[in-house]
């Protein structure tokens, strides 16, 4: 088996492969955080990150594959082995379909798609990161998820790139069949879309862009809502009856409901805190770490399994080692 520096020496060499060493992921992360990868390669070819994917498999190296960081806690430590980022960004389009490689960020398949008169992701303007993970993760907003306009996701599952139906994918509340397939690598999908007054869907997506810059400003470090919201049907009967129904928004309880009941509100761990104008928003507020953050995530864990019964599941994704 070729040892780690035969490895890179082997990667080094892919055509279209952006190869670094000892490099600080914190770089790569909207919180700010994370430690060096032993090795960081970005591509916008299917070829060289296949070729880079066997080149690490063959030498054994762990492998993660990240986005533009946006939904990520990375460890202190960093990671032993290899991060991958596929970059490539093209968005093209054939009457209601929409074609996109994974490497585009969201917001350039809105903004695309709006311009265009398509109507089915203005909802989603604003949201951060790129498509690839808003795939895997399908995100959504006000009451929408990018599932319910994909056709058709591309992806690489290690020894050949295959191709989902919608309804292969498994998507559901940020969920999809991606979620518990980490060793599969979205490379592009579908979407389908309707036509519709180009002027109206530039002003829906306007109008979510101000209310989220007002929540989110665009300098906080942090990941979105940290923990995934709760599906009203699934929570135990004397639970429901304790919320509120003017909370429940399409079926859905927010965390932050929970949260605000343990005073999760302004909870911090050293330089990580919880705003104090939103119970699941976590920020690091400078020189935060990657252990005060897991740490204060298990703690609001704790609270709410304590009081309620819950498990509150993180939306946000690890990379490396925790504890
Ligand atoms: C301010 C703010 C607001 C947010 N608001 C929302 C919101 O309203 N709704 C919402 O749904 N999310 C929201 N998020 C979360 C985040 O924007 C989404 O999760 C986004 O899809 C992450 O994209 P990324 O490229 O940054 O992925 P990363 O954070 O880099 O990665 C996230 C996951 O995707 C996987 N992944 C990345 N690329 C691929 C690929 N090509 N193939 C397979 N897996 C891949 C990674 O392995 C990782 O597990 C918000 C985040 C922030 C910072």
């Amino acid at each position: 088996m070729p040892t780690a520096e035969q490895a890179q020496a082997r990667l080094a060499g892919i055509p279209g492969l952006e190869l670094s060493t000892h490099t600080p992921l914190s770089r790569h992360t909207r919180f700010g955080i994370g430690g060096d990868a032993d090795l960081y390669a970005e591509t916008e070819s299917e070829d060289a990150f296949v070729a880079a994917l066997a080149a690490a498999r063959g030498a054994a190296l762990d492998v993660a594959v990240i986005g533009d960081g946006t939904n990520l806690i990375v460890s202190d430590d960093g990671f032993r082995g290899l991060v991958l980022r596929y970059r490539a960004g093209g968005i093209r389009s054939e009457g209601n379909c929409v074609s996109v490689d994974a490497g585009a960020s969201l917001d350039a398949l809105v903004d695309f798609t709006v311009e265009r008169g398509l109507e089915g992701l203005e909802t989603l303007a604003g949201i951060p990161g790129s498509v690839g993970a808003a795939v895997y993760g399908n995100a959504g907003a006000y009451g929408h998820s990018i599932s319910e306009r994909v056709s058709i996701v591309r992806f690489f599952d290690g020894s050949q790139v295959r191709a989902f139906a919608n309804r292969e994918c498994r998507f559901a509340y940020r969920e999809s069949l991606f979620k518990s397939h980490k060793e599969w690598t979205i490379f592009s999908a579908e979407l389908r879309l309707d036509p519709a007054d180009r002027a109206t869907l530039r002003r829906t997506a306007a109008g979510i862009v101000e209310t989220r810059n007002r929540k989110f400003p665009t300098t906080l470090k942090c990941a979105g809502s940290i923990f995934k919201n709760l599906l009203l049907k699934d929570l135990p009967a004397g639970v429901a009856l304790q919320v509120p129904a003017s909370t429940v928004r399409e079926g859905k309880v927010p965390a932050a409901w929970f949260l605000e009941q343990v005073g999760a509100k302004g909870a911090h761990r050293g330089e990580i805190r919880v705003a104090d104008y939103h119970a699941n928003l976590i920020y690091n507020a400078g020189g935060g770490t990657a252990a005060d953050l897991r740490a204060l995530i298990g703690e609001l864990q704790a609270r709410v399994r304590v009081r309620f019964g819950l498990e509150l599941e993180e939306e946000v994704q690890y990379v490396g080692r925790f504890g």
